[in-house]
């Protein structure tokens, strides 16, 4: 393939002169093909090299950018690679010294007589000046200078083999020659409105930019651009769906008031106004479209009972979906307790089900006999067909993307749609990411619910906590002792289990019943485990995450959690979540081996700190970064470069109203005069947003 027309924006980068299929290659590593992708690829950080800080002047302890000419290498002596490198360099004021550790190559490629850059930490070590562990650019001549020295000077993400020099020059040719031809993106009503600085200037000034000032400037304008295709997408799918015929369920509510007068206790108002905000939804000719946010415990599953036999009494089927075979076996038992007795059928559809029988299930489900299917992600395969899906309940939806809940909903003629969670995030985040839900919150928990003691302890205080543990016991109560166990160690990991319960049950409590709960069981077994513990028989009950969500055991007392630093922040309050269900004090205990790493310690940390889960999953998206924490690659939504979830709460909130006001009058982005728009929301969300044909 040759490029013959004169290069544009969507030229691939390796028609750009100088650069080579090789480095196209390192490129398209970071996501970049063309010259607009490359545009927008802005910069880590900047250093500001116009204020070198002279040598004379490091202070111990500050990261400083200066310059200077090394005038010794001093590599480690044979065999004592652990050492660090270390290179002399001089500037006008003095002398510095620069080291790294376990940078072998340094030296092959740094000599006397060479100009450096460098920024990175002062440190004072035995009387010299040392730079630790610092970036380092070697200055080439002084047409070189310019762009890498004597400004706000921009630090881009590398892949390997991508120096970073060379990187930078190439954006600067890049931006030099294309920026001024990005079209605009954004109406100028908006742009005024927020106080926008245009997007060419922006892309220019984000790279390279003149002042600390223009650059964040520049960087705001790039922040509302993320925020503002992000809540565009998620604006038009929120629209596409209120367009939409969907089946108004509103019974007489019979089976809901049967269910309602068999439970041993009434719901909290928190319940019932999120009740009422469903039914409502229910009942509307619109398919419903919500986010139901509630701390483990609040009692999400009552409602989505409740939820469900509104389906049913109004000839529906529901269905019930999560992200586990392990969940969704325990909906399947609660579920089933709850609605059969009232003559509601049940069924439970996983991929490890025998092929005889799930095809008895599925043929049970197409032909309308049962009124609730629980299961994983099963449901949504092609083959499970439903008579009359009104209702789709999705459990613990972050685990979940934005795709599958489509295919789902795919299954009927738009059925209402109730997503669950019990990784609360703050109201504003949330509209931001679910931006195209409703979102209602449980923020009260059943009464009588006490706060979970939480510790961290060490490994040597294991007696003593057997010795606890054994009160515990004598009074009657019941404990949890967890084990991590994850996909890459599973066999080690189940082995550490199976070990602990029988060394807890022959050696530790001889006298009490220990019990083991772990994924590889068979559903029979794991039910009767647990209708073991459940009855009391078992006093401690060894399991792996199995027990996770979803398991309710009021006279359980006590979480022991071992390798607790193993385990992610959401699911550590998951696991408390599992007891203080009753009217004893309960305990949280974290087992951790000894010294953490910092991620681990914040985990710990928060658990101690507080019970609240809002402020846990605050906490563990501070830890995580937004990335992660909502796995946007997974989700289908379109990642960030510039925009901090936490940071410009305020600014995604401006972008959300533009958006909304968008969409209410230019429903599939098909005026001309938001073709830009579109183009952008298009390349942005990569396919998962097919709007309507191109106006
Ligand atoms: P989650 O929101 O974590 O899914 P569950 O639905 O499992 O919480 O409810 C936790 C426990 O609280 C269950 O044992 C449930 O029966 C109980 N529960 C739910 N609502 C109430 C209420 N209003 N009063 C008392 N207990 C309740
Ligand atoms: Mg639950």
């Amino acid at each position: 393939m040759t490029q013959t027309s004169a290069p544009d924006l969507h030229t691939p980068l390796q028609f750009i002169k100088g650069v080579g299929p090789h480095r196209a290659g390192q490129l398209e590593r970071k996501g970049l093909r063309t010259v607009e992708d490359a545009l927008h690829f802005v910069p880590l950080r900047h250093e500001d090299r116009t204020r070198l800080t002279p040598f004379r002047s490091l202070v111990p302890g500050v990261a400083a950018t200066c310059s200077g000419v090394v005038v010794g290498v001093s590599p480690p002596p044979p065999g004592r690679s652990r050492l660090p490198f270390t290179v002399m360099l001089r500037d006008p004021s003095g002398y510095a010294t620069a080291s790294w550790f376990g940078w072998r190559y340094l030296a092959r490629v740094l000599k006397r007589g060479q100009r450096l850059v460098l920024h990175g930490r002062v440190a004072r070590y035995k009387g010299v000046t040392v730079l630790q562990q610092p970036d380092y650019e070697i200055v080439e001549n002084d047409e070189d200078e310019r762009l890498h020295t004597g400004r706000l000077v921009p630090v881009y993400s590398l892949t390997e083999g991508l120096p970073q020099r060379a990187l930078r020059s190439l954006m600067w040719r890049l931006v030099d020659t294309f920026a001024s031809t990005l079209p605009e993106v954004l109406p100028d009503g908006v742009r005024q409105r927020r106080g926008l600085v245009g997007l060419a200037q922006a892309i220019r000034e984000a790279h390279f930019p003149e002042t600390d000032d223009a650059l964040a400037a520049a960087r705001h304008r790039i922040a509302f651009d993320e925020g503002l295709l992000l809540q565009l997408g998620l604006a038009i799918l929120r629209s596409r769906v209120a367009r939409a015929r969907g089946v108004a369920m509103n019974p007489r509510g019979d089976l809901v008031a049967r269910l309602r007068a068999a439970l041993p206790w009434k719901l909290t108002g928190a319940q019932e106004r999120v009740w009422d905000e469903i039914r409502r939804d229910m009942a509307a000719p619109y398919p419903m479209h919500r986010l139901l946010q509630g701390d483990v415990g609040s009692g999400k599953t009552i409602v989505a009972a409740l939820a469900v036999l509104t389906a049913v009494e109004s000839g529906h089927q529901a269905a019930v979906m999560a992200p586990t075979e392990i969940l969704a076996e325990q909906h399947f038992m609660t579920f089933r307790q709850l609605l059969e007795p009232l003559g509601v059928p049940v069924t439970l559809l996983t991929s490890s089900l025998k092929p005889r029988e799930r095809a008895v299930r599925r043929a049970a489900l197409a032909g309308g006999e049962i009124g609730c299917a629980v299961g994983t992600h099963a449901l949504v395969q092609e083959a499970v067909e439903f008579r009359r899906l009104g209702l789709v309940v999705v459990d613990e939806q972050h685990r979940f993307g934005v795709e599958q809940r489509a295919r789902l909903r795919g299954k009927g003629e738009h059925p209402d749609l109730l997503v669950m969670t019990a990784t609360p995030i703050p109201r504003t985040l949330a509209l931001t990411i679910y931006g195209d839900l409703d979102v209602s919150v449980l923020d009260e928990l059943p009464p009588g619910r006490r706060p979970v003691v939480t510790v961290a302890r060490l490994e040597s205080k294991r007696r003593a906590i057997y010795k606890f543990l054994r009160e515990q016991v004598a009074g009657g109560r019941q404990i949890y002792v967890v084990y991590p166990l994850v996909e890459e160690s599973e066999a080690l990991d189940l082995k550490a289990a199976t070990d602990m319960a029988r060394h807890l049950a022959d050696e530790v409590f001889p006298d009490l019943t220990v019990g083991l709960l772990h994924g590889r069981l068979g559903f029979e077994d794991k039910d009767a485990i647990m209708r073991r513990f459940k009855a009391g028989e078992v006093h401690v009950l060894v399991s792996t995450t199995v027990i996770e969500v979803g398991i309710d055991v009021p006279n359980a007392s006590v979480m022991l959690i071992e390798h607790a630093e193993r385990f992610g922040l959401s699911q550590l309050h998951q696991l408390r979540g599992r007891v203080g269900r009753g009217e004893w004090k309960s305990y949280c205990i974290l087992l951790t081996a000894g010294r953490l790493g910092e991620e681990a310690q914040g985990r710990i940390d928060a658990m101690t700190a507080t019970n609240d889960g809002f402020k846990i999953a605050e906490a563990d998206l501070e830890l995580r970064g937004p990335g992660e924490f909502f796995g946007t690659r997974q989700s289908g939504l379109p990642e960030f470069r510039v925009v901090d979830l936490l940071r410009h709460a305020s600014l995604l909130e401006d972008a959300r109203r533009d958006a909304s006001a968008i969409v209410a009058r230019d429903p599939e982005l098909s005026d001309p005069a938001h073709r830009p728009l579109r183009q952008a929301l298009l390349t942005r969300w990569r396919g998962k947003l097919a709007l309507a044909t191109a106006g």
